[in-house]
């Protein structure tokens, strides 16, 4: 029986006329019916988010009330962290290894992390203008937030900008991919059974086309927070842009790792692998472009094809699946797309290229990873994102090529260096156009460090301190203390 998820607006669970199927991409089966949210409720939603912000007692909360209640979501997503990893793999598709040890609890982490340690961000500050003047710099909540979220990471992206928007006193609404909206659905009862005062978190699921703009251009809206494509992100900033409202964009990647011929083979071909294949390719940082020094260039790409192979894919319900399928059949035939066009500029295909015929896997969305060679600097696949398990992989001489071709392109989210001398490495990462940049790993976030790319990458950031502060407007506050109560500009006119 598939589960039925209603959408969460001031408290209350509601039921739409509209519904929609949501499907494993793993079986191809339906496993829930979602509430759709039409502009109705985008209403419904705003309005109480306004009222909630203006009128209600989250933003007047202390710091350490605000802790609590965050830490009871963090607490309820522990609580039932074995059915959110089951449900997270039928929603995204994801292997359940992947949803159990990485979606789940890094969603719990993030609660708790930003609740024990972000909070002490939201400091005032006094400064002595003159002796008889003094100034504050006061931290505010921007008010009501609207948060998008993609499908890649339903759970764990919606999680990263709840935690940071209430801890900082902002109350949201919250639109999740309506591919993929069954966990963070199942998370508002987590949220109502925490006592979160009723229209502090609201979420609608809802097709982006049909309720973006009502959400987006609101003057009721004070802010966006918007992980998601270019594409979609340049539409929001236009709807945006009506009431002037901040945004922060996490957008998409094309992104570079370089191997120097000085690393340990197995290790840079085993977390070149990661880099690229992990969710299937579906990372925003995925490092699709792969560029390895001429005289190790033989052995990596004959090592990494081989290890490519041997990759097992699965049913995402197996705990032994390596990587499970794309998440629908249109994501896989914009791959295909890709890889026919690829082709057409000059590409080889040496691994993967095509849908596997394991008798097991027809009814789901897969594609084996894929290795592209002779792919052009001009051609379409090199600069622009797929969104699935293709690689591209290149040849360079020196460090001054490898940065230009890193650099070449128009996204500027992530790279990854492998080399052991961490001087040359260190050097490089200065001269790459990203917003992170892994030295001999790949794709560990951590809360306590920013995240966000450059360039058609988008700006703003997503955790750490700086990435909190997104979610925090400063106001300053300039007091006069002098005898007689005269103000500072008393003087200029002299009455
Ligand atoms: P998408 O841009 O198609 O959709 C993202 C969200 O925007 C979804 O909730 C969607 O419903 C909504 N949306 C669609 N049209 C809208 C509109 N007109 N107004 C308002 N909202 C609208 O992206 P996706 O396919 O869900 O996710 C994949 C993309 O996300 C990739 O480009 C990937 O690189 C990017 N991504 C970026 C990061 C990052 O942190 N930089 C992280 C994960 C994914």
């Amino acid at each position: 029986m598939s589960i039925k998820c209603p959408l969460y607006i001031n408290g209350q669970f509601i039921e739409t006329a509209d519904k929609q199927n949501i499907i494993n991409p793993s079986t191809g089966k339906v496993i829930a019916e979602a509430c759709l949210a039409s502009e109705k409720e985008a209403e419904l939603a705003i309005a109480s988010a306004r009222a909630a912000s203006d009128q209600g007692p989250w933003p007047q909360f202390s710091h350490l009330q605000r802790k609590e209640f965050i830490l009871k979501i963090a607490q309820g997503i522990l609580d039932n962290a074995a059915s959110l990893a089951q449900l997270e793999m039928q929603n995204a598709g994801k292997p359940i290894k992947e949803t159990t040890f990485m979606d789940i609890p890094s969603s719990a982490k993030a609660f708790e992390s930003i609740a024990n340690n972000f909070i002490d961000y939201l400091q005032d500050e006094e400064f002595s203008i003159s002796n008889e003047a003094k100034g504050k710099v006061l931290s505010e909540p921007m008010g009501v937030v609207v948060l998008i979220i993609p499908w890649n990471y339903p759970l764990l992206i919606a999680c990263w900008k709840l935690a940071q928007a209430l801890a900082a006193g902002n109350v949201v609404i919250l639109k999740p991919s309506s591919l993929t909206p069954v966990t963070v659905l199942e998370l508002a009862k987590i949220i109502h059974n925490s006592g979160l005062p009723a229209g502090v978190v609201n979420i609608i699921n809802a097709s982006g086309s049909k309720i973006g703009e009502a959400l987006c251009a609101d003057k009721r809206v004070d802010m966006i927070s918007f992980t998601g494509s270019n594409e979609i992100g340049k539409q929001i900033l236009q709807y945006s842009s009506k009431n002037v409202k901040k945004s922060i964009m996490e957008l998409g990647g094309k992104s570079a790792s370089l191997i120097f011929d000085d690393v340990d083979l197995d290790t840079a071909v085993n977390g070149s692998l990661v880099s690229i294949f992990l969710n299937q390719g579906q990372m925003c940082t995925a490092m699709s472009r792969i560029f390895v020094q001429e005289d190790i260039y033989d052995k990596f790409l004959d090592s990494f094809i081989e290890k490519a192979k041997r990759i097992k894919l699965g049913l995402a319900d197996d705990y032994q699946t390596q990587m499970g399928p794309l998440i629908s059949d249109a994501q896989r035939k914009k791959v295909i797309g890709y890889i026919e066009k690829a082709k057409a500029e000059g590409a080889k295909v040496l691994c993967g290229g095509k849908i596997p015929d394991k008798a097991e896997l027809k009814n789901g969305y897969f594609f084996e990873p894929t290795v592209l060679v002779d792919v052009g600097a001009h051609s379409h696949i090199f600069k622009e994102e797929v969104f699935g398990p293709v690689v591209l992989i290149h040849k360079f001489s020196g460090s001054d090529e490898a940065v230009a071709l890193a650099n070449s392109i128009d996204f500027g989210l992530a790279a990854c260096i492998w080399s052991k001398d961490l001087f040359l490495a260190q050097e490089l990462a200065g001269r790459l156009n990203a917003g992170v940049v892994w030295i001999n790993t790949y794709g560990m976030f951590y809360n306590q460090l920013p995240y966000g790319g450059f360039k058609q990458s988008g700006f703003g950031k997503e955790l750490g301190r700086q990435g909190f502060l997104e979610y925090v407007r400063f106001k300053s506050v300039i007091i006069d203390q002098s005898d007689g109560g005269k103000p500072l500009v008393n003087y200029w006119y002299g009455f």
